[in-house]
């Protein structure tokens, strides 16, 4: 057993997971595998200073669960930075880009981690608690499959300002880059365009 290689960061493991636990209001085993995740993706891409490469860094995370903020909070990579992108997959893992060198690692977390964190801990009755504390302390290798990936982010997925802004010909809000339809010589924002997962209530109807 290595341990978790973690150590040369600029943080800590207890110190990302404070933060983490502080952002998401608990502390839980999602927190520690989107911890590690991160750390282990950055590390493998030789990204020490996340910070230092905020605009260089775009971080695809493939769930909406705990760990997914806890990847934001190691990475600094933000939907409002337009440098973390959700891709509905349900799966636990994430994928970092270093668009500087073009070069991205996929991190996925083991399945088998849970029996593994039995095993290590049987003293402890709660599974919540069990991989609590093995997250903490297995090997990397353990917890995680990494796999060298290429991604090909589009111009108009890039991080920073909109690339480009129209106006929707049926409603009238503006679309960011790129993302109207253009249909029979009319600029659709997909709403209009029929892809809308609202429905607008008439101002004389109850809600
Ligand atoms: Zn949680
Ligand atoms: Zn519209």
């Amino acid at each position: 057993m290595t341990g978790p290689s973690y150590n040369r960061r600029v943080k800590s493991l207890e110190e990302y997971l404070t933060v983490a636990a502080e952002r998401h209001k608990h502390l839980c085993p999602g927190q520690v595998l989107g911890v590690r995740m991160a750390m282990l993706g950055l590390a493998s891409l030789g990204i020490a200073d996340p910070e230092a490469n905020a605009r260089y860094l775009v971080t695809f995370v493939e769930i909406d669960r705990c760990a997914t903020d806890a990847v934001s909070v190691v990475t600094g990579c933000s939907l409002g930075r337009r440098s973390l992108k959700y891709v509905d997959y349900g799966k636990v893992a994430a994928t970092f880009v270093d668009l500087k060198t073009g070069a991205a690692v996929r991190v996925s977390a083991r399945d088998d981690s849970r029996l593994k964190a039995k095993s290590m801990f049987p003293g402890i009755a709660q599974p919540h608690r069990q991989q609590l504390e093995a997250y903490k302390v297995m090997d990397d290798g353990d917890l995680f499959t990494v796999q060298k990936v290429t991604v090909q982010v589009a111009p108009e997925d890039l991080p920073g300002g909109p690339r480009s802004r129209v106006a929707c010909d049926s409603c009238g809000e503006g679309i960011n880059n790129g993302r109207e339809v253009r249909r029979e010589g009319r600029v659709l924002c997909r709403a209009c365009a029929g892809e809308a997962y609202y429905k607008i209530v008439p101002p004389s109807q109850p809600q």
